[in-house]
């Protein structure tokens, strides 16, 4: 996948402002952020969206949903916080690496 942007942010090949990692995911600030905090989480494992997802997957996916609210509280959001998964084309996807945004403070917009 060496074509892939979140891969290489991964690698260290492009930089980018990290926030966590661990030994089965990424996060990092996002380049154009839609609120005060708006995080990007990514599975190590290069995985295009969530219709790739295998049962196989399925621990993998825990850690990351459990993970959501441990980085929300470290980015000081106590009052909550959104998260938003596109897929596709269709579904607004324009990075074809499964990716968690994870949005709060001010400015967040309107849904
Ligand atoms: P999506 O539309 O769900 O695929 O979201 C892709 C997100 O990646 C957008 O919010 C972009 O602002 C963000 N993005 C694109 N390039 C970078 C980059 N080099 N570093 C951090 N975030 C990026
Ligand atoms: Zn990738």
């Amino acid at each position: 996948m060496s074509d892939c942007l979140f891969c290489k942010i991964r690698d260290g090949e492009i930089p980018s402002d990290k926030v966590y990692e661990d030994d089965k995911v990424f996060v990092f600030r996002d380049i154009n952020p839609k609120a005060e905090v708006h995080l990007l989480m990514i599975p190590r494992e290069h995985l295009a969206s969530l219709e790739e997802l295998q049962p196989a997957h399925d621990a993998l996916v825990g850690h990351m949903l459990r993970l959501l609210p441990q980085l929300a509280e470290q980015q000081g959001l106590e009052s909550g916080f959104r998260t938003i998964i596109n897929t596709g084309r269709g579904g607004g996807q324009e990075v074809f690496h499964l990716h968690i945004h994870l949005l709060g403070g001010t400015s967040l917009p309107g849904f």
